[in-house]
């Protein structure tokens, strides 16, 4: 029986290249066949499409690299909500940028694995150069850790916090994300303390007060750009706090860390560089391929709880020899090296490139909601905090908000999201397209309209 080739080795990208045809021809077909921002028809009709073109999953006699991949990479093109339509904005899902794309598959190929220096020699050593290098964004003599995501980098700052503190009380916001107080249970830590956020920011003079109650080790979450509405919590405000009464903090910037890149919106982030531990996702205004998640620590000695020994892996002898000790810089094992799309991002658009793209996709934004705010039969929430505007028809009650979601989904005609905002149900438009123009804005408005009721 003839054996699939290897996509590594220096016959590697011969194997490839005929594939890569297949696949890109797929990819084309399969955008082109949806014809949309998502399929049509809903999840009945998707899941019926779906198994008629997979038939049999796992044949006795496979079809050869060339059909499977044609087949299951149209079927999933096809049927995909595709970020890179502007007409699909719902969440923080980001469209990947091409060159991402192109390292991502440099890094499937290398399949170099960061548990261990024998399995990933330049590898670790371009993420330790990467890692310090986005860390020193913050804090100068900064280091950062590559996760999976703001999940991820949520729960090591939790964790980290415990490992000094023991049974840290956390402090968090009534708008912080849902992954924290999944993170303080996942560590078995007491109940989260929520602050209320009445503006959709955490409230400091009720911050004052729930860390005047509290006779214990706190860490106070803050968050940069909120999943519902983008909004920035007041970070110097919050600082001080946390400063005078003791208190550690973490700053959640998983969607508006990257403010960071850009001269223009820097400012918003003041604050920030007072936090112990940020959250920095890149597959969200970083344009990366999931995953590319950051934790990063002002003192890179707060690390050293992650500190792990597997003989295999890391051995004393092996260590003191001079081999680098990757265990403790994850809580995985086998673990990808997402920092090549990353650093390939990072070196190709430079931090002009970078911020170029975060200032046009913040003034997409603001002109979306010129267009809201100018609407006779819209309202607008509030001025964009960073890239994500709420809306809602005038006078429609919450099921007809609801409603017109679910029809524009199930018609295949656009992708907006929802969130609960000043006790009202929103329609959400999160933009992260920065080839979205003035004139997709208002054609996605018009969509709308369209699936109104009247
Ligand atoms: C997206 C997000 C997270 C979670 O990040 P994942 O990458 O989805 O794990 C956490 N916090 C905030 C504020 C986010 O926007």
């Amino acid at each position: 029986m003839h054996t699939p080739p290897l996509a590594g080795g220096p016959t590697g990208p011969c194997a490839l290249h005929p594939l890569l045809d297949v696949v890109l021809a797929a990819l084309r077909e399969g955008a082109v066949g949806r014809g949309g921002p998502l399929p049509h028809g809903g999840p009945e009709a998707v899941a019926v499409r779906v198994a008629a073109a997979v038939g049999e999953v796992f044949p006795s006699r496979g079809t050869g690299a060339e059909e499977a991949l044609s087949t299951l990479v149209r079927t999933l093109a096809e049927g995909a909500a595709d970020p890179a339509d502007p007409r699909c904005a719902a969440h923080l899902h980001t469209p990947p940028l091409a060159l991402a794309a192109a390292a991502d598959l440099a890094a499937c190929a290398l399949n170099p694995s960061l548990d261990s220096w024998d399995q990933a020699p330049a590898a670790a050593e371009l993420e330790a150069l990467v890692t310090r290098a986005l860390a020193a964004e913050f804090w100068p003599g900064g280091d950062a850790l590559v996760t999976s995501g703001g999940t991820e980098s949520n729960q090591l700052a939790l964790l980290l916090a415990r490992e000094r503190h023991g049974a840290v009380q956390l402090v968090q916001g009534a708008n912080a994300h849902h992954s924290l107080s999944r993170a303080a249970w996942l560590l078995g830590l007491p109940e989260p303390v929520t602050v209320p956020a009445p503006a959709g920011t955490l409230d400091p003079a009720s911050l004052d007060e729930a860390l005047t109650a509290l006779h214990r080790p706190s860490l106070v979450v803050a968050t940069a750009g909120t999943t519902d509405t983008g909004a920035v919590d007041p970070l110097p405000e919050i600082a001080a706090l946390c400063a005078r009464h003791g208190a550690e903090l973490h700053v959640d910037a998983a969607y508006g860390g990257p403010l960071i890149f850009s001269d223009t919106h820097r400012d918003r982030l003041r604050g920030l560089e007072h936090a112990h531990s940020v959250t920095l996702d890149l597959h969200k205004l970083g344009w990366q391929p999931v995953a590319a998640g950051l934790l990063a620590v002002r003192d890179p000695a707060r690390l050293a709880p992650l500190a792990h020994t597997a003989d295999y892996l890391n051995a004393d002898d092996d260590t003191e020899a001079g081999l680098p000790d990757l265990l403790g810089r994850s809580l995985r094992t086998t673990r990808r090296p997402d920092v090549l799309k990353i650093a390939v991002t990072l070196r190709a658009l430079g931090r002009t490139g970078l911020a170029d793209l975060v200032d046009r996709t913040l003034a997409l934004a603001r002109s979306f909601a010129a267009l809201v705010a100018d609407h006779p039969a819209l309202d607008l929430y509030e001025q964009p905090a960073l890239s994500t505007v709420l809306f809602r028809p005038t006078g429609a009650t919450d099921d007809e908000v609801a409603g017109i979601r679910r029809a524009l989904l199930t018609e295949g005609r656009a992708v907006l999201g929802r969130a609960r905002a000043d006790g009202r149900l929103w329609l959400k438009a999160t933009l992260l397209n920065p080839h979205t123009t003035t004139g997709d804005l208002a054609q996605l408005l018009k969509t709308v309209e369209g699936s109104t009721p009247r």
